[in-house]
């Protein structure tokens, strides 16, 4: 139910925008898990570019066994101060007086909340991993930039998994990309 999106930079030295908004027109908890009553409004912050890494490693021999995924979010120092300018950001975008004028408070964080304590407990992904099979030309790449696995025959990967770091937005529409220009490389 994202009705409008937006990107920013959190410094406006940057090259490009490292911070998306995602806005719903209602109150959102936990994915929408959990009910939240009456009327409001929801103002998502991304960090395009999180520089913490995860794992994702089998835990068992049997394939049909799920495997253990480790997001390790918020591990690298410089991706809270991201967040933070991106809260102060939506904040401000809330208070312009366009918005304003339909919100009497805010619920979450609120204003008496440690904003750091706050990011830590509630942020979570905005389902866009990537990466855990990457393409490249170097030795340690899994992945050749075909897809073809390195060390086998006849396998190839080719889905979000093969790109080689997160890219600055939306994920679907560029792993569609990847598919179709192997797919075409395929056939010729
Ligand atoms: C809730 C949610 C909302 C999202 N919203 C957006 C959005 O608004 N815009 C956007 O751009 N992206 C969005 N994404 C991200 C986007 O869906 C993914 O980046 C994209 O689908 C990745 O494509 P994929 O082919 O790598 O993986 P998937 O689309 O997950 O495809 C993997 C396929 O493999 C199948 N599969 C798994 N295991 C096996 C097996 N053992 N044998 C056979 N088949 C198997 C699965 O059933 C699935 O069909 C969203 C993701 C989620 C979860």
């Amino acid at each position: 139910m994202a009705e409008a999106g937006g990107f920013a930079r959190s410094d406006p030295t940057r090259d490009r925008p490292n911070l998306q908004f995602h806005f719903l027109p209602a109150l959102i908890h936990d994915h929408g898990r959990r009910t939240a009553w009456g009327y409001g409004l929801t103002l998502h912050v991304c960090d395009l570019y999180p520089q913490s890494r995860g794992t994702i490693r089998l835990a068992s021999p049997d394939p049909a066994a799920p495997p253990s995924i480790r997001a390790n979010y918020l591990s690298h120092p410089d991706d809270l101060p991201v967040l933070l300018k991106g809260l102060d950001l939506a904040r401000q975008i809330t208070r312009a007086p366009a918005l304003a004028r339909h919100i009497r408070h805010e619920t979450l964080p609120g204003p008496a909340q440690d904003l750091t304590a706050d990011i830590r407990q509630r942020a979570e992904t905005i389902y866009h991993p990537v990466g855990t099979c990457r393409m490249g030309l170097d030795d340690r790449a899994p992945a050749d930039p075909q897809g073809r696995i390195r060390g086998t025959t006849g396998l190839r990967v080719v889905d979000a998994s093969l790109m080689p770091r997160i890219i600055g937005g939306n994920t679907n529409a560029p792993t569609m990309m990847i598919a179709e220009t192997i797919a075409r490389r395929m056939l010729a």
